[in-house]
């Protein structure tokens, strides 16, 4: 298997080449040339399966330059009962008949991210080890992408991690957990500004291939293509939780950002598992409903993205959604680059309503879409615990609210569940008056020392900063 990016440059590039360079040197994300297809007699073999071999699995479909049995160890150390809370790794917790939560939010960090980012960290210990080479990752967050991040990466040799968060905006725990690492390897910068300022930096500070080759820096924010691959397995793990021996189809409900987890589903879905429709949840910040529902692309500016009390999903633009836009434009990479190069660049949006691949999407690729807001949110709290004894974090809320108007008789809908209340617990409070539950291993995080650098939304002050401490590392 090759990836190709969506923008068409002519490399083609191996797995572990892709876990390592994060954006393509086009500025385009990495997709495979081709979706491998599951048909119904693998399916069935898969349906037994634990987790890992599921894992191992359906990235064997993808990965031709890992010896196998070293990527089986490596599925198998990674999604272990002790890492994740349960030996289903991701299990279902029935609501209602006919609804669930799939439960994504039970690793280190408390947030879905972790299901990604612990493999890849495993991934890129055992690449750089096998290449004797270094690697300094960059990485933008707002909130539980670093911290994942961080969790994954901190004590393992070869790589260092900086990490980028919008000063002061997110959560009191958030901040805690990443800051609060004292791993020498780790490195918080506060940017003062939004997360897409944050974003904005990532993408620049790549795009300098002199500066990027020197400093070996690589990416693991949600446009790395083996991020994506990971979350594919949890929407075939979920399917055989919730069809229970059927073929029939499952709708899944997905509270959506930079669009990497849905894209996950889009990805399992053209493998051919039997997901009927694909429910993109989105927050205020709206950019991806209005998307699905009009066609039209359009980015925010820094100003119309609104703080919201479902922060995770606070993005200005998606990052991902090139990926998805490719195969809906039957993979023309030229037209691509001119949509999310050229007029994202002159007008800050795009137009496909009068596409006709556009207007037969929704039956191509069953998507549909909506949007949740506080008091959405809030009510969708407060439902779910008065009704099913059951307590979801802010962003879970927004699925559930969205993905409930789309459920259909007959059809199961999982709403993923993307992050414990814990992590978020003012709006919590005001939605059920009281403090949200909170494990154990985090008491009194918040009290711990931190470590963390704030710098001003400038690529070149993030550029020395990276220089000055890799080169105080190594002399
Ligand atoms: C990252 C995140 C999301 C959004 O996921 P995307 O892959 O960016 O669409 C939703 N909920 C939580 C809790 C998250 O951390």
């Amino acid at each position: 298997m090759h990836y190709v990016s969506t923008r068409g440059h002519s490399g083609r590039k191996q797995f572990c080449e892709t876990l390592l360079e994060g954006l393509a040197q086009d500025g385009g994300l990495y997709v495979p040339e081709t979706y491998p297809h599951v048909d119904d007699t693998m399916l069935d073999a898969w349906r037994a399966l634990s987790y890992p071999s599921l894992a191992f699995e359906v990235l064997s479909l993808y990965v031709s330059d890992i010896p196998p049995a070293d990527l089986k160890a490596i599925c198998e150390k990674t999604y272990m009962p002790e890492i994740f809370g349960s030996p289903d790794i991701t299990p279902l917790r029935k609501l209602d008949t006919g609804l669930y939560l799939q439960q994504l939010s039970n690793g280190p960090t408390l947030a879905f991210k972790d299901m990604a980012m612990q493999l890849l960290g495993n991934l890129i210990e055992y690449e750089l080890a096998r290449r004797h080479e270094e690697l300094n990752i960059l990485g933008a967050t707002s909130g539980d992408t670093g911290s994942a991040a961080e969790y994954a990466m901190r004590g393992k040799k070869g790589v260092r991690v900086f990490m980028m968060s919008p000063h002061g905006r997110m959560s009191a725990f958030q901040q805690a957990q990443m800051f609060s690492l004292q791993d020498d390897n780790i490195h918080n910068i506060a940017i003062d500004g939004v997360f897409d300022d944050c974003q904005d930096i990532v993408k620049r500070v790549s795009s300098d291939l002199e500066f990027k080759r020197r400093h070996r820096i690589g990416a693991v924010n949600s446009i790395n293509w083996v991020r994506i691959v990971a979350q594919v397995v949890y929407y075939f793990s979920g399917y055989f939780q919730a069809s229970e021996g059927r073929s029939a189809g499952v709708d899944v409900t997905v509270p959506s950002g930079n669009f990497g987890n849905i894209c996950a589903g889009h990805v399992a879905r053209m493998m051919g598992l039997p997901i009927s429709r694909l429910v993109l949840a989105t927050n205020e910040n709206d950019v991806l409903d209005e998307f699905f529902r009009t066609g039209v692309y359009r980015v925010r500016s820094r100003a119309d993205t609104l703080e919201t009390s479902s922060p995770s999903m606070d993005i200005s633009k998606a990052s991902n959604l090139e990926r998805f836009v490719f195969d809906l434009l039957d993979r023309d990479a030229s037209r691509t680059k001119s949509l999310f190069d050229d007029e994202l660049r002159e007008r800050g949006s795009f137009d496909l309503s009068g596409d006709p691949r556009f207007v037969t999407a929704a039956t191509r690729f069953g998507f549909r879409s909506g949007k949740s807001t506080h008091a959405d949110r809030l009510a969708t709290i407060r439902d779910t615990w008065g009704r099913y004894n059951t307590v979801v974090d802010p962003h879970t809320a927004d699925g559930l609210t969205v993905g409930r108007i789309h459920t259909a008789p007959e059809t199961p809908m999982l709403v993923l569940e993307t992050a414990q209340p814990i992590k978020f617990a003012a709006t919590m409070r005001e939605a059920l008056g009281r403090q949200p539950d909170r494990p154990q291993r985090f008491d009194g995080i918040e009290d711990l020392p931190r470590r963390v650098k704030v710098l001003p939304p400038d690529a070149q002050t993030v550029k020395n900063y990276i220089a000055d401490v890799v080169q105080a590392a190594t002399c």
